[in-house]
């Protein structure tokens, strides 16, 4: 095993020595993405990478994956939904600066202290959440003929492409 996680990170001294940090947590233990998820199953995994850019402002991209259990709004029952999302950061340490920040980054005010980097993985999580939580091939109940499987074997071809 690598070194444990830190709990927080200095964003900028993480960025002027060109960090990496990857790991992963439970969705057991983000208790925001907890209360957004069917039940507290799956884990959200995430690479970063801290450095500084051309102007002197403290980047962290990457990217997040993982997999949460939802509730189908459509047919009302739960399934898995894997999550992706690219991470694309600039530290701020203060709102005022809010207008610096590159068009294609993502404002982190950080008001100069540490960040938990738990909670930076969980709103980037929460942020790859779909809008509404369907099922890929989602069949409501009332298209159900006789009670076949789950999911049609089309549905799992489709999704192997
Ligand atoms: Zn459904």
């Amino acid at each position: 095993m690598s070194d444990p996680l830190p709990e927080f990170i200095e964003v900028d001294r993480f960025a002027a020595k060109g960090g990496h940090l990857e790991g992963g947590y439970a969705v057991a233990g983000l208790k925001r993405l907890e209360q957004m998820v069917a039940e507290p199953a799956g884990d959200i995994r995430f690479a970063l990478n801290f450095r500084r850019d051309d102007e002197g402002r403290s980047r962290i991209s990457g990217e997040i994956q993982g997999e949460v259990v939802l509730t189908c709004q459509r047919c009302l029952r739960r399934y898995r939904q894997a999550l992706a999302g690219t991470v694309d950061l600039t530290a701020l340490a203060d709102e005022r600066r809010l207008t610096d920040i590159p068009g294609d980054s993502e404002p982190l005010l950080t008001d100069g202290q540490p960040v938990r980097l738990a909670d930076l993985v969980e709103d980037e999580a929460i942020l790859a959440l779909p809008i509404v939580a369907l099922h890929p091939q989602c069949s409501p109940p009332e298209h159900d003929r006789s009670g076949g499987s789950e999911e049609s074997p089309f549905a799992v071809l489709k999704r192997n492409r």
